[in-house]
Formats: C-alpha cells, structure tokens, sequence
C-alpha cells in the first residue's frame, strides 16, 4: 500500500485528503507543521509527500529544500495558493515533482497522486540542484538561481562551491581549496581563495557581512553549514 505524507495545517483540508487518500487505499499520515512535518519526512519512508506552501513553524519551501538538501528523494506535490506563480517556479525549482493550486477538486489531486507515484522516485536527483543559503546550485549544469532568476557564476566560484559542498560541516584549508580548484600553481596566493569566497557570500548569504553558511575558522579555513 503507497504511504503517502500529508504536510498541511488546516484541519478541514486534513480530513479531506486523509478520507479520500484513504478511500483510494492509500497509508495516510498527517503532519500539521512544518518542522514535524520536514522531521517525518526525513525519517519515515513514504512515496509521496504533499506539502502545504503556508505551514507554522516553517514554511514549505524551506521544508522541500532541507529536505532535498539532506537527500530526501521522496516525490512532493505541493499545494499552493492561486495566482502565485512564483510559488510553482520556486516549488519546482527547490525540487518539487508537482504541485496543485488551492482550491482543487479531489479528482484533480488524485490524479496528481497516482501521475507522481506512477513515475515513481524523485526526477530531480538529490545531488543535482542542492540548496546552499539563498541558492539553488546545480552543480552538474553548472547554473544557479536566487528566488527563481538566474544568478550569474564562473566555473571556479562553482568549483569552490562544490569543494566546499563536498566537505560541509569540515574545515577546508586554503590550500587544500586552492590544490582542489586551481591545482599546484605557484602564481596563486590563499588571497584569492578569500576573494572567492567573499563572491560567494554576496550570492548566496543572506547577510553576506555576518555568514551564516560559509563560516571563516581564523588560522584554519572555511567550513559550510547548511
Ligand atoms: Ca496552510
């Protein structure tokens, strides 16, 4: 039986999706906010998550992109208001597989669901688009994108990017950045590992003055945190 995961908050919409989801046999869980639900989501197994844009707690795009970020592939529709289209940019952007905007009728939603777990997992695999701060990086593709418009990088500041990506949460010496990216070139200094970090910072952190995600260790390195 396909277990499905419902992120929403409103109770109305709960019972509604809970009794028909069940009527069409699927394993119906509810999640009312966004930090139980994203929790869930992370340790449950399901195959298919449908997740509210407007959730307490935290919202559901920061939901899909930490998800996506930790290596949740579970395919999300996700239910968002009409007339933003920016939601359905940003939703598929962030890794969404579908969304449905309210108010829907159920046979509609219903169709999403048996489309979405037709194709089975996620198209949109986890190492592909990576949410790093304020962007998401495709570091395949080599393209990156602020609130759904592109933002311009050089191949080195993705390479940085990605060397950094590869180590989160470890310190990354200059000169380890600096073999990584530029290899054994003597015309380089550790100064232009800083230089491109500080770029990075103006793309992605949303203080670049006060970095919440490439940190500086003095004496040792740079270390990111999601
Ligand atoms: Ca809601």
């Amino acid at each position: 039986m396909p277990r499905i995961l419902v992120i929403e908050d409103e109770p109305a919409m709960q019972r509604g999706l809970r009794d028909n989801l069940e009527i069409e046999g699927y394993d119906v869980t509810i999640e009312g906010d966004g930090r139980t639900g994203l929790e869930e989501l992370r340790s449950g197994t399901y195959d298919l998550t449908i997740l509210d844009v407007m959730l307490p707690s935290l919202p559901g795009f920061d939901v899909l992109r930490q998800a996506r970020a930790a290596g949740v592939t579970t395919p999300v529709i996700m239910l968002t208001a009409k007339g933003e289209e920016i939601d359905r940019v940003l939703g598929l952007e962030l890794g969404a597989d579908d969304y449905i905007t309210k108010p829907f009728s159920l046979r509609e939603l219903l169709a999403r669901v048996k489309a979405v777990l037709r194709r089975g997992q996620s198209a949109t695999p986890a190492v592909s688009a990576v949410a790093i701060g304020l962007l998401t990086v495709d570091f395949t593709a080599y393209t990156a994108a602020r609130n759904g418009m592109d933002v311009e990088m050089t191949p080195k500041e993705f390479d940085v990017l990605k060397h950094l990506w590869e180590h989160q949460g470890q310190t990354v010496t200059r000169d380890q950045l600096l073999s990584a990216v530029w290899g054994y070139d003597d015309s380089l200094s550790t100064r232009t590992v800083d230089n491109f970090i500080l770029r990075l910072r103006q793309k992605l952190e949303p203080d670049p003055g006060h970095p919440r995600h490439i940190l500086t260790l003095h004496g040792a390195g740079y270390k990111l945190v999601l």
